[in-house]
């Protein structure tokens, strides 16, 4: 079975159907990982099975935590090899997408990758998160924020949150962690003004535990936030 056959397989268990342009985007995307992945160290996942269910499909349940609207925009902070932005990017021709990485050579494979999908709804931003979310060009612009595996909840907390407009969201991707992780995060919500929405699990095909948290943006955030990564590192919330 190819990468598609196998995605479309699964993701009907979650009630997440697979349109005719997204499993055209995605095919050229799996194909595209895999010649990348020959030059530089892109991901440790590249089996069909494993880009169909732990990337692609992981990635999709999003669309189960969040109502995408046309014209919104989100930012995908250490997007990494694009996971889950370019992913959300295909699914949602209608919304903005900005790929966030402080790696220049992974975000340089994901301009191109994007280019090659057809994608025309996702620009790439280097830049270190904590920098960015300073920027008056960025910070309190997006009406998502997304992440996967990039931190723990309450150090990705201050990363994220800056870039969410008040009322906004920002979508976590955790494993089976994410319960925990949410008790150690309780001081950095209350400072940076997040509030626990809602938590959606799942189980993907093979057992694997899968949550995303919604943290919704209740105030702004202090001025003094994000700190540098030094400070964040040394003192996380
Ligand atoms: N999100 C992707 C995924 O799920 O496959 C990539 C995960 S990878 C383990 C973590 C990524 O986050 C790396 O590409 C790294 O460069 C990026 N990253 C870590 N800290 C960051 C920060 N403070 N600002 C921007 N990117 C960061």
């Amino acid at each position: 079975m190819s990468v598609i056959d196998i995605l479309k397989s699964n993701a009907a268990d979650y009630g997440i159907e697979i349109s005719s342009d997204l499993s055209a985007k995605l095919e050229k995307y799996a194909e595209l990982l895999k010649d990348w992945n020959e030059k530089i160290n892109l991901t440790a996942i590249l089996d069909d099975e494993g880009i169909a269910v732990k990337h692609f499909l992981d990635c999709l349940l999003v669309s189960k935590a969040a109502d995408f609207k046309k014209g919104d925009r989100v930012i995908d902070v250490g997007t990494g090899a694009g996971f889950p932005g370019l992913v959300i990017a295909a699914a949602y021709p209608d919304v903005e997408v900005t790929l966030l990485d402080s790696t220049g050579k992974k975000l340089k494979a994901v301009e191109n990758m994007a280019q090659e999908m057809g994608v025309k709804n996702a620009k790439v931003i280097h830049m270190r998160a904590e920098e960015a979310g300073k920027k008056p060009e960025f910070r309190e612009k997006y009406d998502f924020a997304t992440a996967r595996a990039v931190a723990e909840l309450r150090v990705l907390l201050e990363y994220t949150l800056p870039f969410v407009k008040s009322g906004g969201t920002f979508l976590s991707l955790k494993g089976a962690s994410a319960i925990d992780e949410i008790d150690g995060a309780k001081n950095s919500l209350k400072t940076l003004g997040g509030k626990i929405e809602g938590i959606n699990e799942f189980t993907l095909p093979g057992g694997d535990k899968r949550a995303i948290i919604n943290v919704k943006k209740i105030s702004h955030i202090p001025p003094k936030f994000p700190r540098v990564s030094a400070q964040i590192a040394k003192k996380p919330l």
